[in-house]
Order: C-alpha cells, then sequence, then structure tokens
C-alpha cells in the first residue's frame, strides 16, 4: 500500500525535519506548494506563468489556482508510490478538491503546545550574511549576536518575535482546526506528539501508523 500522507500542524512544529526522515524511511517524495510553485514557474506552463504574475504582484496565490497546480503537478508526476504533502490542502475547499484526484491514506496532525512552538521560533536566530538558523537556547552562537561561521550579525526576524509567533499560530489554529475535524470525520486523521525533539516525533510517527 502507498503511503498518501498530509502533513498538519502549525508553524515551528517540525513538519519540514520529520519530512525528511519519512521521505527516506518510506521512498517517497515530500511534496510542499512552494515546490509545485518554483518547478511551474520554471517550466513557464500556462499555470506557472499565471502564478508568477500572482507572486509578482505580491498577491496570495488563490484556492483555485494552487488547486489547479497542485492537480497538474499530479498528473505529470503520477504519484503511485506515494507523497507527503505539506502545507496544502490549507482549506476544506482544497481537501474536496484534492479527494477529487488523489486518495489520502493519512492525515498525520503535528499535535504541540502553544509554548513549546514559542520557545523553537521564539529562539530563532538568522545570520544576515550566510543566512545560518542560530538559537538562542538550543544552538547559541558563542559570541552573543555574532556568527560563529562568518562573523555575521546575528538577528531576529520580525517573524519570530513572540507577538508575531503568537500571531501565526492563532491564523493556523483558525485556518486549520476545520481541517483536523474533516479528517478525523473521514477516520483518516492520525495525532502525534510533536513536543519533543525529531527523533521522539519519528517514534511517535511510526507507533502511530503500525511501521
Ligand atoms: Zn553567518
Amino acid at each position: 500500500m502507498a503511503f498518501n500522507l498530509i502533513f498538519l500542524g502549525p508553524p515551528g512544529a517540525g513538519k519540514g525535519t520529520l519530512a525528511l526522515r519519512v521521505k527516506d524511511m518510506l521512498h517517497i517524495p515530500h511534496i510542499s506548494t512552494g515546490n509545485i510553485f518554483r518547478e511551474a514557474i520554471t517550466a513557464k506552463t500556462p499555470l506557472g506563468l499565471k502564478v508568477k504574475s500572482i507572486i509578482d504582484a505580491g498577491k496570495l496565490v488563490d484556492d483555485d489556482t494552487t488547486v489547479a497546480l497542485v492537480k497538474e503537478y499530479f498528473a505529470q508526476s503520477g504519484m503511485q508510490a506515494g507523497y507527503i504533502l505539506d502545507g496544502f490542502p490549507r482549506t476544506i475547499a482544497q481537501a474536496d478538491a484534492l479527494a477529487l484526484f488523489s486518495t489520502v491514506t493519512h492525515a498525520v496532525n503535528f499535535d504541540i503546545e502553544d509554548t513549546v512552538v514559542l520557545e523553537r521560533l521564539g529562539g530563532r536566530r538568522v545570520c544576515r550574511s550566510c543566512g545560518f538558523n542560530w538559537h538562542a537556547s538550543f544552538n547559541p552562537p558563542k559570541q552573543a549576536n555574532v556568527c560563529d561561521k562568518c562573523g555575521g550579525e546575528v538577528y531576529t526576524r520580525d517573524d519570530d518575535k513572540p507577538e508575531a509567533v503568537q500571531k501565526r499560530l492563532l491564523v493556523y489554529r483558525e485556518q486549520t482546526a476545520p481541517l483536523t475535524a474533516y479528517y478525523r470525520a473521514k477516520g483518516l486523521l492520525v495525532d502525534i506528539d510533536a513536543n519533543g525533539n525529531v527523533e521522539t516525533i519519528l517514534t511517535h510517527f511510526k507507533k502511530a501508523l503500525n511501521l
């Protein structure tokens, strides 16, 4: 049986990190809408050109266009071996549309405390020169605000400031709560505890999927 997985979880829940491990373990591709958009733009497909004009105008890509791009990607790539979809679907409308061209086997819900997300994202520090990600508690540079790798200035992105993280969490909870209920009702939701490190999360994941 192919694993057709979607990952649901707030920013900072470790979806990307876990996806890398699951991808290697199950030999399935990890697909984000970001990747799909970039590939279509590079290939200059009609939808790629459309999404480029939307992004260039600084607008958000609407539901219909996003669904059309994901559908096109699935049609081209086949996806028989399974997949991890990250960042899609975000709405019930997108979930309904996905169900028309692919059968999700598990909706993996990353269950995480807001305080853990705040610590993870709120502690993130980025080097202005080389872009390396430091962490105030877990992996701080030796000298405060100076990058060990390149000597550049290490700072906190506006997005990672506590008020901004709170807001991102709130937006996520509002948008996605209906989606977890949607997949729960279909018997596809798998809750995993995402409060620990990636090894712990992977253990929970394997147990939940009987791997
Ligand atoms: Zn640096």
